[in-house]
């Protein structure tokens, strides 16, 4: 017999057939006479509700079914005489796969910390909490697929392994297949990356979008959809030292048509995820966050903010609010500014623009004041900045002179630099956190607990 998925079988079409479930036990309860089983098989965050007559089965196999055992059931899909489930399955047999010792399964009993999930990621998924994060994670990237194939952009994969150190946006780690304890040295005694497997220094990525361009360069509109990785020694809730990005890429766009991508993607997304993934969202919202759907649907509906970064400025030096960082014209936004703007001043997204040049990377176009560039942040609650994005610097001359200016070694960007000496046109672009994206869509608070297996400072286990 096939197996059929409990998301199917609650949907009822197979009702007063012989049925096969295969799934893990989330709960049994019951008497001398009836035995009730839960079992989750992650096709959906509801159970289905297995009937066991103890009677008919012996009683040492029925001992054996436990929380956490993976378990084989054939029965009758009925309509169940119970409240809080349409349909259940009068087990026939019932095969247990795989044994969890009731002894030593971490997954006892329900209400466990996040914090403790996190050192069993292995089982984590098998929480409804996880279950439902992973589930609308997996919606999430297929939903910016098909956002991009719909709109004619091309997928590109872009190298993880990178020889440019340049990147701009961050501290990288380093690829290496050199005796760490005892490397060739050359004459000055410094390490000699020539003897390397790449016969150069190289690291791990930090952005394809350098790659992007190349791209955008040639096919019109692309995105890559990648890991990143950034040796930032950040602690906090919204970094991770590996993460997944979305960077679109667009010939012929300026700020204002990134500005207008950014916003119609992020709505795009959350729409998915309050059409597609409606069970997960409601138990989400009702376990942790009971303003998760509102704050959904208010994105989906409300034109984000557009703004100025002097304009920034200026609003919350003028702020009621107390700031550990104080803000001057020229100093880099802190998460709570940027959630200052967004919920507490305009109590929407804000998509801040125009920052001095001095913060932001080489490759951003410079405006005519000669003090800001083409910059944009797209900033939500909860968060802070979810999008970092620009209208690229398609000047030679003027981007020559920039790395000049920023100490960037130019040699290693020769390719980046021939983009603006061949067919150059305008063109722009942004990342999206992917994780930051999955925080706000679950309204989860910590993004170690929105990828499967987080990578931070001092953890890589898993
Ligand atoms: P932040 O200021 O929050 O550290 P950033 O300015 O370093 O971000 P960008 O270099 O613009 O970020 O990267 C683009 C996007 O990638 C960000 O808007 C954010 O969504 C995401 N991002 C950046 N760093 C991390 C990280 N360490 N972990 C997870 N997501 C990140
Ligand atoms: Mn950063």
């Amino acid at each position: 017999m096939k197996r059929i998925k409990v998301a199917e079988l609650l949907q009822g079409t197979a009702l007063g057939q012989e049925v096969l479930l295969k799934g893990w036990v989330r709960t049994k309860r019951g008497n001398k006479f009836v035995n009730f089983i839960a079992v989750n098989d992650g096709s959906t965050i509801n159970t289905i509700q297995v009937v066991a007559d103890v009677q008919q089965f012996n009683e040492e196999s029925l001992k054996d079914i436990t929380t956490g055992a993976c378990v084989a059931v054939t029965g009758t899909l009925v309509e169940s005489q119970g409240k809080g489930q349409s349909v259940e399955i009068q087990a026939k047999i019932i095969e247990v796969i795989g044994l969890a010792d009731p002894e030593t399964y971490p997954l006892q009993k329900k209400g466990h910390s996040l914090e403790f999930l996190r050192e069993i990621a292995h089982l984590r998924p098998r929480t409804n909490t996880f279950g439902a994060v992973f589930r609308i994670r997996h919606a999430m990237s297929y939903a910016v697929h098909k956002y991009f194939n719909d709109k004619g952009f091309y997928y590109v994969q872009t190298p993880i392994i990178t020889g440019s150190d340049a990147e701009g946006a961050g501290q990288m780690f380093r690829v290496t297949t050199l005796d760490v304890a005892n490397p060739p040295k050359t004459e000055t005694g410094a390490v000699d990356f020539s003897q390397d497997f790449f016969g150069k220094t190289t690291n791990l990525t930090v952005s394809g979008q350098l790659e992007g361009e190349v791209a955008a360069m040639a096919l019109g509109e692309i995105y890559t959809f990648g890991p990143t990785f950034r040796a930032e020694n950040s602690n906090t809730t919204r970094h991770l030292a590996e993460f997944w990005m979305i960077e679109p890429e667009m010939a012929f766009y300026d700020l204002a048509d990134n500005m207008e991508l950014a916003e119609d993607f992020l709505k795009f997304l959350v729409l998915y995820a309050l059409n597609n993934c409606k069970d997960d969202l409601q138990f989400l919202n009702d376990m942790y966050d009971k303003e998760l759907l509102n704050r959904l649907n208010f994105v989906v509906n409300n034109n984000f903010e557009r703004l100025e970064y002097t304009q920034a400025v200026e609003i919350l030096k003028t702020a009621k609010q107390k700031f550990e960082y104080p803000v001057e014209w020229g100093t880099d936004l802190q998460s709570e500014h940027e959630r200052y703007l967004v919920e507490k001043h305009f109590k929407k997204p804000v998509i801040l623009i125009n920052y001095p040049k001095h913060i932001k990377a080489f490759y951003m176009k410079q405006n005519e004041d000669g003090k800001t560039v083409r910059a944009m942040d797209v900033l939500f609650p909860g968060i802070g900045e979810i999008i970092g994005g620009s209208q690229r610097e398609e000047n030679y001359e003027k981007l020559a002179a920039r790395i000049q200016e920023m100490g960037i070694h130019a040699e290693e960007l020769w390719w980046y630099l021939e983009l603006r000496k061949f067919g150059t046109a305008p063109h722009a672009g942004f990342g999206l956190g992917f994780e930051r994206l999955i925080l706000f869509v679950t309204g989860m608070g910590n993004i170690r607990d929105v990828i499967p297996f987080p990578r931070f400072p001092k953890s890589a286990e898993f």
